[in-house]
């Protein structure tokens, strides 16, 4: 996810927080502010607002340790995360790969909401143990705070359990279905229907609840559905996209007839007797007879005009060993994640030291068009 900060590393998994979680921050803050201060105003701001802050920071942390518990169980079935970011609606563990059977899809979706039905038990249990009793208002500000956590983490618990894919709960119905039809396409496309189904009701629900004068919390549903309906229908043309591109190499649609340029040509020679001639938009750079690195529109934009001319492809370009290659018999599928991982619109192919092509996001595009085409 873009626009996040990074926190450091937790079990070797980059730890970031996307600005929109600020926003959540404030508001938890400030609702726990005002509800402490209408319920204990004899506590003091002082307690009641540090209780507040620290409360929504406990929150953070079994939010983490949700998204954490995803990423452990995926690593003891062999799968990577590339990082975990918490944002507005809670978190994501960026798994780099998805599983390739529908145990570990199961294992994996279920221990989230597993982890926050445990620590909310936990947190309860702690408020007991401190002389809380279950229906009775908390008295003190601890009470307070783990009684928050402890109905918050189950609430978690039971949202994810929701089974609209990409949520937890849709994730394990993919798996279920999976295991049943055997066809994990086929098993996406049912639960990305349902994710939709929900994400819909979310809206209506929402709608009704606003104009039924519900206010802020009416919208607030509306818009996780709208948040639901997006990732579904984002899951369900992945699917599509894998379907599309099965058993599709890159060979068979990357471009071969790459123009090559030498490293000493400057940018602005570059600029007017090839980008704007040739409509092309990546072109190979060469130094000493071999392949040195990509110069796309790209590098271009990022460098102010007047220095054009007074700089060479080769202290632009993406040199070579920066840039993930892939070899002609990648499958498509897998070249695209590189692009997505790495953020970039295209990849060389490479096979040896000699470069054969470019495969670029317009390949892709271009093919499917053509396929879509040719089957009306
Ligand atoms: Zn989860």
């Amino acid at each position: 996810m873009h626009s996040s900060i990074r926190l450091g590393r937790l079990f070797g998994i980059e730890v970031g927080l996307h600005y929109s979680w600020f926003i959540i921050a404030l508001l938890i803050t400030m609702s726990l502010g005002s509800q402490f201060q209408a319920s204990h105003a004899e506590w003091g701001s002082t307690v009641i607002w540090s209780l507040s802050i620290l409360t929504a920071l406990l929150f953070f942390v079994t939010l983490l340790a949700h998204e954490l518990s995803h990423a452990l169980v995926a690593r003891t079935r062999g799968l990577t995360t590339k990082a975990i970011t918490l944002f507005a609606l809670g978190g994501v563990a960026q798994i780099e790969k998805e599983p390739e059977d529908a145990k570990t899809e199961f294992l994996v979706g279920i221990v989230g909401p597993f982890s926050s039905a445990v620590i909310g038990c936990l947190c309860l249990a702690v408020a007991w143990a401190l002389g809380w009793r279950m229906g009775a208002a908390p008295e003190t500000p601890l009470h307070a705070m783990f009684v928050w956590l402890g109905y918050i983490n189950l609430m978690l618990a039971a949202f994810n359990m929701i089974p609209g894919y990409p949520l937890d709960g849709g994730r394990i119905l993919r798996s279920i279905l999976w295991l049943s039809s055997g066809n994990v396409q086929v098993a996406t496309r049912r639960a990305a229907t349902v994710g939709k189904a929900i994400a819909l009701l979310f809206i209506a629900f929402g709608i009704f609840r606003f104009f039924g004068g519900a206010g802020f919390g009416g919208l607030w549903i509306a818009f996780i559905g709208w948040f639901l309906l997006q990732a579904a229908t984002a899951s369900a043309s992945s699917v599509a996209l894998t379907e599309g591109l099965k058993g599709v190499q890159v060979r068979d649609i990357m471009t071969s007839d790459c123009v090559t340029l030498d490293g000493n040509m400057n940018v602005e020679q570059f600029v007017e007797n090839y980008l704007l001639k040739s409509g092309r938009r990546c072109f190979v750079v060469q130094q000493n007879g071999e392949i040195a690195g990509l110069v796309t529109p790209h590098e271009i934009k990022e460098l102010e005009r007047p220095r054009w001319p007074y700089m060479t492809l080769a202290d632009v370009m993406r040199p070579l060993d920066q840039i993930h290659t892939v070899t002609p018999v990648t499958p498509v599928m897998e070249a695209l994640e590189t692009m997505g991982r790495d953020d970039v619109n295209q990849l060389p192919v490479v096979s040896g030291s000699h470069l054969d092509g470019i495969i670029t996001r317009a390949n892709v595009v271009q093919f499917l068009q053509t396929r879509a085409e040719l089957r009306h």
